[in-house]
């Protein structure tokens, strides 16, 4: 890798007994999207803070923008924006008067700290609400301003912290396009967690599943998806005859005898899908229903992290609160 603005190696982390992370290694290419998918609890926010420098690991080494955050954390924070569950998003004061305090942390002038809240505002589609308390804001706008907020700053790596979490599925598609727009236009890599398999599908070139304090797999959405064998052909019959005859005649078919219904391992090509028709044919059998299964994201992520499942991914309550 030419130039990786995240490097760990073999990260650890524990809050007293508990083992959060249990030697994680990543790499993150410049002016890409990597994702770290996992379950509630699963470590991701430990992670983000460990690399923004809030929290200290126990073990590893870690590069953020070329530089030794153990031995330079100035340096990485000056290189990072950090938004998501911990938002620095004042609900008290309007969204104007936040992000003007975020310039003024940055030490842009008056003048030039205007111009560039201004821009950022129009931009995150945030101006007509800028005189108004942020606390009356949506979760999306809420969302919008901590982004904007972040981006005062021009950091060239930005965190993402379940940008999504608790978000409609509106607000949710817009955050995507903030994020695509912002990696095509300037080029900042994002490091991005969520607990959505789509979320990851849709953004990340690469994705890294976090189970048990280990990354159980990681490559482009494409490469998780070919790791599991999860592809099958669903044969249905209404006829309970035919459907035993089926089965005879298909012997490796899975049976569920109650839906009469056969399922069979395949990848889905018109290859396989011949044998299949084949097999019935020379039964004279004809199946009433035949659905083709290919493996998704969802497949990788239940089969990788089957035994933290019961963490609940449903739960979408967000962690953060604005004042
Ligand atoms: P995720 O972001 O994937 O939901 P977290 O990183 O927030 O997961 O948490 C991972 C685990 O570490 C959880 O079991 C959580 O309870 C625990 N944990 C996180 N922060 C602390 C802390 N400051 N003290 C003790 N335990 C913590």
């Amino acid at each position: 890798m030419t130039n990786p603005a995240i490097l760990a190696n073999d990260l650890r982390k524990s809050y007293g007994e508990k083992l959060v992370l249990d030697g994680i290694d990543l790499a993150v290419p410049e002016g890409t999207v990597f994702s770290l998918l996992g379950p509630n609890g699963a470590g991701k926010t430990t992670a983000v803070k460990i690399l923004s420098t809030l929290v200290t690991a126990d073990a590893g080494a870690i590069r953020v923008g070329g530089h030794d955050l153990a031995a330079d954390p100035q340096a990485v924070r000056a290189a990072i924006g950090v938004t998501g569950q911990f938002s620095a998003v004042d609900g008290l004061i309007t969204g104007e008067e936040n992000m003007l305090l975020m310039a003024d942390l940055h030490h842009l002038s008056r003048r030039e700290g205007r111009r560039v809240v201004a821009g950022l505002l129009e931009r995150f589609d945030l101006t007509e609400a800028a005189r108004k308390p942020a606390a009356t804001y949506s979760g999306g706008m809420k969302r919008r301003l901590d982004i904007a907020m972040t981006l005062v700053g021009s950091p060239r790596i930005i965190f993402l912290d379940e940008p999504t979490t608790g978000l409609d599925p509106r607000s949710r598609h817009s955050m995507w396009q903030i994020v695509r727009k912002l990696v095509a236009d300037e080029g900042v890599t994002v490091f991005l967690t969520t607990q959505y398999l789509e979320e990851a599908d849709e953004l990340a070139d690469r994705i890294a599943v976090l189970s048990d304090g280990k990354i159980a797999a990681e490559g482009t959405a494409d490469e998780l998806k070919r790791m599991i064998p999860g592809g099958h052909v669903r044969l249905r019959f209404a006829d309970p005859v035919a459907y035993r005859k089926a089965a005879a005649a298909l012997s490796e078919a899975q049976r569920d005898d109650e839906a009469l219904a056969l399922q069979l391992p395949s990848d889905g090509s018109q290859r396989a899908l011949r044998a299949i028709l084949d097999g019935l044919d020379s039964a004279g059998i004809e199946a009433d229903e035949l659905t083709v299964h290919t493996p998704d994201l969802d497949d990788v992520f239940f089969a990788l992290t089957s035994t933290s499942t019961s963490t609940g991914t449903g739960n979408n309550a967000p962690k953060e609160a604005v004042r």
